[in-house]
């Protein structure tokens, strides 16, 4: 992004936790099948999107975590990587600048309320209407004890059903949970009868009321994407 400023700028590589490793949550759904496939915490898979669809299309479950969504991964022969792959110098002074921030945050606020969310995520249709949306993360700089956010929760932060639409969100994931967002836009779609644009707007201002911050985008049936956010920083 020529002339963007330095914050704007993608860091790539992946948020630190609070003990400085880097833990990774992904998930993709088919809105045909609506079968879906998530992993959360994993460490050494190198694109964990790809494990997510392995578990989708080839494991009797919808979501792994930890060790034994790194197993699974290593069993179905996806490439792996050295953790350190996923380092950048640029998220590592996130997570310096976070440990400065906790002197003086409250020890519940599960956000960092100077965040750019990374998290990368898309919604598509095809030509015979099939909906499809997919997220993959590094979550939030300093999240302790394997915590998990929104990204590889289906109905939280990714959903997509054929006819309703097609949800990818980002932000503070526990707001995002709560609110059960990306199943909401599909549901105020389907059973209120709000246009897709209403629905996402509604959505993100609902999780902004109970102090959630973050964006989304959005696609229905005729194919043409929505965004909605609530704060500035999505890429
Ligand atoms: N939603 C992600 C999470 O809470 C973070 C992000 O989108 O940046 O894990």
């Amino acid at each position: 992004l020529p002339g963007a400023p330095p914050e704007m700028l993608i860091p790539g590589g992946a948020v630190f936790t609070a003990e400085g490793k880097n833990e990774l949550d992904a998930a993709i759904m088919d809105g045909k099948t609506q079968k879906a496939g998530a992993v959360a915490g994993v460490t050494r898979t190198k694109n964990p999107i790809l494990l997510a669809r392995k578990v989708m299309e080839d494991s009797p479950h919808v979501m792994l975590t930890g060790a034994g969504a790194d197993r699974f991964s290593v069993e179905r022969g996806l490439e792996q990587v050295d953790p350190s792959y996923f380092y950048t110098e640029e998220r590592w002074q996130g997570l310096q600048k976070w440990k400065e921030r906790q002197q003086t945050a409250s020890a519940n606020d599960p956000v960092d309320p100077t965040h750019l969310f990374g998290t990368v995520g898309a919604v598509a249709i095809d030509s015979e209407g099939n909906m499809a949306a997919a997220t993959s993360t590094g979550g939030m700089t300093g999240k302790r004890w394997n915590r998990v956010g929104d990204s590889p929760i289906i109905g939280a932060g990714t959903y997509a059903k054929n006819g309703q639409c097609a949800v990818s969100a980002t932000g503070s994931g526990e707001y995002f949970i709560r609110e059960s967002a990306a199943r909401q836009i599909c549901d105020r779609v389907a059973w209120k009868g709000e246009s897709l644009f209403d629905a996402a707007w509604a959505t993100i201002m609902s999780v902004g009321a109970i102090g959630g911050d973050g964006g989304l985008i959005a696609m229905g049936p005729d194919g043409r994407p929505v965004f909605a956010i609530n704060d500035l920083g999505m890429y």
